[in-house]
């Protein structure tokens, strides 16, 4: 059977976020938190293989425990199972020490063919956690996965398609893998009442810092992230510009000539 899992994350409703101009602090009093969009991709990714080939979905997320609304909303669509790595030491972690902590946590539990991550997150954005996470787990990884097309457990490998800037690649890797998913071919799964109330019955495994044997504290939470954030700020925006409008070509070119002679 394929081990899959699947990394998601709760995030802020960034449209609803806004910054303390005198501090530069994002105020996220009040901010409701959603699932990372592009993880709902994903999962919809790594559902598709479990109906097509048959398999089993682990969600893993780290965050606060208010994160557990996350994993609920994609065990409602399918997935089998959920682990939440939830601890105050894990907190205030760069991409460095949340992939330590996503991998230290994630051998607790199984080992996996497949690993499934959303593009980039909403809020912190770096892109990096997938790339990271294959290196950590020493798979290989696709990157800008845009459709799995087949995946043999016999010969342990997948034929993918990957997007680049100017067309479309297609490989065969082997398995275990990591792919980190284009939204294109999987559209988000709505779930059903059915699968609301499946979920509110279906067990999550809390991990926390304690719960892992080895676990290098100097690796995880703020001493383990040597990425500092000194100072946030707005983006200064440029003055925005003039449409010209004379009436006519000839008298908008003139105002034009006018305006850059002067
Ligand atoms: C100095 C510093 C301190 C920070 N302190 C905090 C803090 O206190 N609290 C906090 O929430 N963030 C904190 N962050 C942000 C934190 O590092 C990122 O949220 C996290 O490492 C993921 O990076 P990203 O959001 O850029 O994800 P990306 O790399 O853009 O995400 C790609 C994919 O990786 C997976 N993924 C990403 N994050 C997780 C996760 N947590 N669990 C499961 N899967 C995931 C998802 O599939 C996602 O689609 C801090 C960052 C820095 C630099």
């Amino acid at each position: 059977m394929l081990k899959i899992l699947c990394c998601v994350k709760q995030v802020p409703d960034v449209d609803q976020m806004r910054m303390d101009p005198e501090t530069g602090n994002l105020i996220r009093a009040g901010v409701p938190a959603i699932l990372n969009p592009q993880d709902a991709n994903a999962l919809s990714a790594a559902l598709k293989v479990k109906e097509t080939y048959g398999g089993e979905i682990t969600l893993i997320t780290m965050g606060p425990p208010n994160a557990e609304a996350a994993l609920r909303e994609c065990l409602a669509v399918g997935a089998d199972k959920a682990v939440l790595v939830t601890d105050r030491a894990f907190g205030n972690a760069d991409t460095l020490a949340t992939s330590y902590s996503i991998l230290s946590a994630a051998n607790t539990q199984d080992t996996f063919d497949m690993i499934f991550c959303g593009k980039e997150s909403l809020d912190g954005a770096t892109g990096q956690m997938g790339a990271q996470l294959a290196q950590r787990f020493g798979m290989a990884q696709v990157t800008s996965t845009l459709l799995i097309k087949d995946v043999s457990e016999e010969t342990g490998t997948a034929v993918v398609e990957r997007e680049l800037d100017d067309g479309v690649e297609t490989l065969e890797v082997k398995l275990p893998c990591l792919f980190t998913i284009e939204k294109t071919n999987y559209p988000v799964r709505i779930p059903n009442l059915k699968g609301k109330l499946a979920a509110k019955k279906k067990e999550i495994t809390t991990v926390t810092a304690n719960d892992i044997p080895d676990l290098d504290r100097g690796r995880i939470g703020d001493p383990g992230s040597p990425t500092k954030v000194p100072r946030m700020f707005p983006p200064v925006l440029p003055e925005p510009g003039v449409i010209l409008d004379e009436g006519s070509l000839e008298a908008t070119v003139a105002k034009l000539v006018d305006i850059i002679r002067a």
